[in-house]
């Protein structure tokens, strides 16, 4: 299930909705003043899983470009 990160128009809080497929994004509302006026920014679901799998082959590969280098 993705997870959507959402931006507060009225008082800039930034919070994370699971999304579920019988809920409808419309009844999303802000956690922190309940208002309704909301923007979606990122999902952070997949941003997460994308840093986390790919962070230990550049680490691999960063290093060994850093002592090529030097
Ligand atoms: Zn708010």
């Amino acid at each position: 299930m993705p997870i959507y990160e959402y931006k507060c128009n009225v008082c800039k809080n930034q919070f994370e909705v699971l999304v579920t497929s019988s809920a409808s994004t419309g009844d999303i509302v802000c956690t922190k003043c309940k208002s309704p006026d909301i923007k979606k920014t990122i999902s952070a679901s997949s941003y997460r899983l994308n840093s986390g799998s790919s962070s230990p082959a550049g680490a691999l590969s960063g290093c060994s470009a850093k002592s090529g280098f030097s």
